[in-house]
């Protein structure tokens, strides 16, 4: 399972809240022995008969035959780095049972645990998507500075600065030189300001700090730099100094834009970089498609290299069948409420019945790996997921071949 796949099963579990404790989190180690696991479940199967809460004791029990009943179903193979399981009742109504079970292979071997919650225990998954890698920001000019961390696909704003140095023509009053050398101090405090909050936001993240960009409209940056304001630990770190317009966030977009080629092999980039393409591809009606329906298809098809998701994209796949003839047939909708809108057999006109309703998004991110399509989760706090889901439906794909 890759890490976009993983991190979007991880948002769709931290929303799930069982009343009281009754949410089971299982990690197997990879080649955990299965009688040691079985006999564990039927252990804890018998506990949970002193749950004094009916409806609690009745889903924990009914949770745990489930984790049995798909452990013995899946012959007990273990993926390569062991198996997470998730099981527990998810109706939001009391009262009522709907027990789900969720397995996730994990992208790295993960140790025994076993807990029995009101949330799923969710943290070593968590741990397994965090960015191994950071890069720094900070857009300057003599007035204001904006420090932001690049983490993975995101930017997020750290600090901002204001130099308190009037501006370079003085009013009347005072003399020309004793502005002047206030107005240098004014300077210098600002400087060493902006030194001290990048050591604050930027020592922290150690050698996962991969390298820093100054940035900003005309010569301050490169002063900033001269002068050596900034702590020799992060003056190594500095990876391109870039001309921007701006120097606040919409400085840190264009600096990123600009230092495509230093930050190329970051996340951030390679992102914008896939988007930009698929989008060029949109426009000269070359190697694109978009919309759920049609990424879905070229999936199924093998034809998509690269798949572009907007992380939020909420996707239904309804699976149909003709009661007259038996054809078969699928459609991805947008809309849940359209899964109940009839479906005419495409063989014989007859009105087809829902078998089943899957998650459309899940389905092709499957898809897209075990056809080996590289999968970029574009966040939609960024200008290219906007784009994505403004223009395209949320998702995209830029292919290997037309039709
Ligand atoms: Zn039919």
């Amino acid at each position: 399972m890759d890490e976009a796949h993983l991190k979007r099963i991880i948002r769709e579990l931290e929303n799930v809240r069982g009343t009281g404790t009754q949410l089971i989190s299982l990690y197997i180690p990879p080649k955990y022995p299965r009688g040691d696991i079985m006999s564990m479940l039927t252990d804890e199967h018998s506990k949970a008969g002193n749950i004094k809460d009916k409806a609690t004791r009745k889903n924990v029990q009914a949770a745990l035959a489930k984790i049995m009943g798909y452990l013995k179903a899946i012959d007990y193979k273990l993926p390569e780095n062991g198996l997470v399981i998730f099981c527990g009742n998810v109706s939001p109504r009391p009262g009522e049972q709907d027990i789900r079970l969720f397995a996730v292979a994990p992208p790295r071997p993960v140790s025994k645990i076993y807990r029995c919650d009101s949330t799923f225990y969710l943290d070593p998954l968590r741990e397994m998507v965090k960015p191994t890698e950071y890069y720094g920001v900070i857009a300057m000019d003599g007035k204001e500075a904006t420090i932001a961390v690049i983490k993975g696909n995101v930017f997020e704003i750290a600090a901002r600065i204001r130099s308190l140095a009037p501006g370079k023509h003085h009013a009347g009053g005072q003399s020309a030189r004793r502005f002047e050398r206030l107005r240098e101090i004014a300077d210098h405090e600002y400087m060493k300001k902006v030194a001290e909050e990048a050591k604050e936001v930027f020592l922290e993240l150690e050698d996962k700090l991969k390298g820093i960009i100054l940035a900003g409209p005309g010569p301050k940056k490169n002063e900033f730099y001269n002068k050596e304001y900034l702590d020799p630990r992060l003056r190594q770190k500095i990876v391109g100094i870039v001309d921007t317009g701006y120097t606040n966030e919409y400085g840190i977009r264009e600096a990123i834009e600009n230092a495509q080629e230093i930050l190329r092999d970051a996340e951030i980039v390679r992102q914008k970089k896939a988007v930009d393409r698929f989008i060029g591809e949109v426009v000269k009606g070359g190697l694109a498609e978009y919309g759920p329906s049609n990424v879905y298809r070229a999936l199924k098809e093998g034809r998509v290299d690269t798949l572009l998701i907007v992380e939020d994209l909420k996707a239904w796949l309804g699976k149909y069948t003709c009661p007259e003839c038996g054809h078969e047939d699928e459609k991805v909708h947008m809309d849940e409420k359209n899964l109940k809108k009839p479906v005419k057999c495409q063989a014989c006109g007859a009105e087809m019945d829902l078998k089943a309703t899957l998650d459309a998004v899940e389905e092709m991110l499957r898809l897209a790996e075990d056809t080996g399509a590289t999968v970029f989760f574009i966040s939609s706090d960024t200008e290219e997921g906007q784009k994505m889901a403004k223009g395209f439906g949320g998702v995209g794909a830029i292919l290997r071949y037309g039709l």
